[in-house]
This record gives C-alpha cells, sequence and structure tokens, in this order.
C-alpha cells in the first residue's frame, strides 16, 4: 500500500531528514515507527500524507506516485488517510459529536449518513455518554477518542497516527493502543509513530526503527531497540 523506494529528503537549509529510506507497507499492517527526536518521523509521514515530497526516490500510494501528485489531487488521496495527532486537534467550539460529523460534512456526505454513523464511530470509542461534550469538557484520553472517531469515520484506508498517546497517562494509553489495535483488527492499515517503548512492546507488531534519517532496523515481533 505504501512504498517508498531509495527516498531522500533534504531540507532547503541542507538539513538531511530521509536519507535513503526503502520499505513498503501493505494493506492490513501495523506498523509503530520509532526513533528519537530529529531521526526524520515526521518527514516521513509528511510523505505519505503528499504534503512535501522527496527530494530523491518515489513514494508512493497504491499505486498514486506522491512525487508527481498535482495539488489539486492531494484532497482526494487525504480522504483515504485518516490522521490522529498527539495534540488531538479537535475544534474547541464543536461537540464531540460535532467534531466528527463536521469531517463527514467536509466529506460531502448526506444528512442520513451523518446521523447513523457518527453516534456509531463514538460507541466504538466508547464515548456515547459524553459525545454532547465539548473538546474543554473532556480528558486527554478522551479527546484522542474523539480525534480517532474523527479519523475513522469515513471508512478510511489506512490511519497514520502521529504521537498519539504523547500527552496521555499511562492508562489512557493504553486505551489508545487498544482502540487502534481493534481498528487495524477490523481491517484498516495502521502507521503509528511513537517514542513509548511500552507501547510497541504491548502492540507486538512490526516495528520500524530510525536514526539520522535511515531505517535501522525493520523487525516484525515488536522489539523496540533505542
Ligand atoms: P522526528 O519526527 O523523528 O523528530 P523530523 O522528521 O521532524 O524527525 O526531523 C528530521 C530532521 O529534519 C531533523 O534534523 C529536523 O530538525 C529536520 N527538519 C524537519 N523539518 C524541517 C524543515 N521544515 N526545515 C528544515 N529542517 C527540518
Amino acid at each position: 500500500m505504501i512504498y517508498f523506494d531509495n527516498v531522500y529528503k533534504v531540507y532547503p537549509d541542507g538539513t538531511k531528514a530521509l536519507d535513503g529510506v526503502t520499505l513498503s507497507v501493505k494493506q492490513g499492517e501495523f506498523v509503530s515507527i520509532v526513533g528519537h527526536s530529529g531521526a526524520g518521523k515526521t518527514t516521513l509521514v509528511k510523505l505519505i500524507l503528499g504534503e512535501d515530497h522527496p527530494t530523491e526516490g518515489s513514494v508512493s500510494f497504491d499505486s498514486v506516485n506522491l512525487r508527481k501528485i498535482k495539488s489539486k489531487d492531494v484532497p482526494k488521496l487525504r480522504r483515504r488517510i485518516g490522521v490522529i495527532f498527539q495534540d488531538f486537534r479537535l475544534l474547541p467550539n464543536k461537540t464531540a459529536y460535532e467534531n466528527v460529523a463536521f469531517a463527514m460534512e467536509v466529506a460531502g456526505k448526506t444528512d442520513d449518513e451523518i446521523a447513523s454513523d457518527v453516534p456509531h464511530v463514538l460507541e466504538l470509542v466508547d464515548l456515547t455518554k459524553k459525545m454532547w461534550n465539548f473538546p474543554r469538557q473532556l480528558s486527554g484520553g478522551e479527546l484522542q477518542r474523539v480525534a480517532i472517531a474523527r479519523a475513522i469515520v469515513n471508512q478510511p484506508d489506512l490511519i497514520i497516527a502521529d504521537e498519539p498517546t504523547g500527552n496521555l497517562d499511562p492508562i489512557n494509553t493504553y486505551e489508545i493502543v487498544q482502540i487502534l489495535k481493534k481498528i487495524n483488527d477490523m481491517g484498516t492499515t495502521v502507521v503509528l509513530t511513537t517514542h513509548n517503548k511500552g507501547v510497541v512492546e504491548a502492540l507486538g507488531k512490526r516495528v520500524i526503527t530510525m536514526d539520522h534519517g535511515k531505517i535501522t532496523r525493520d523487525d516484525s515481533t515488536g522489539k523496540y531497540a533505542l
């Protein structure tokens, strides 16, 4: 589903963020990407999202070559990918329900689809009781669960979770990881970036270790070797 072929990313100031990365992620996989700060994880994610282009090498998502993608085609690609961030990025003046509904409105879904799907995904992340709360009335773990509901509601093929547990305590971290695992079990590909050794070990799934823009390890059984 995702293919990086000898990808280099050099920023205009000369920083080499990716240094010859080759990797592939198959549909249905759950892949964690680990590495110290500055290793190149965010750059990798930006290239998958089409937010930035490689300096050399190619990045593709299914048959779409992201090096050649035109800006007008990026929204179409982005609809196939749900993204979750460390800082949640919810709209503060909308309730949990409205935050999720808004993602469906933007994608052009009908009122009937919204009315049927939003409660369903909020139930999946165990937030039925709090769906009318505003973000300020929710805990960090609950905010992240709303963000997950929003990311999955349009049934993307891929979920990218960029340090999703970075602001959470261990109990909430565990819950978020279990939800991501459940989403993956339902067939969605998940790419997770994390610093958290416990998360990677609890998952027991494929782990890619990055260092200074290179992949230094690719382990299929959840080993974290930093
Ligand atoms: P990580 O997510 O693993 O912390 P990043 O991909 O953010 O790593 O960064 C990789 C390297 O690229 C770092 O040295 C960082 O300072 C640099 N970098 C990231 N974004 C930019 C940018 N827009 N311009 C210049 N350098 C950048």
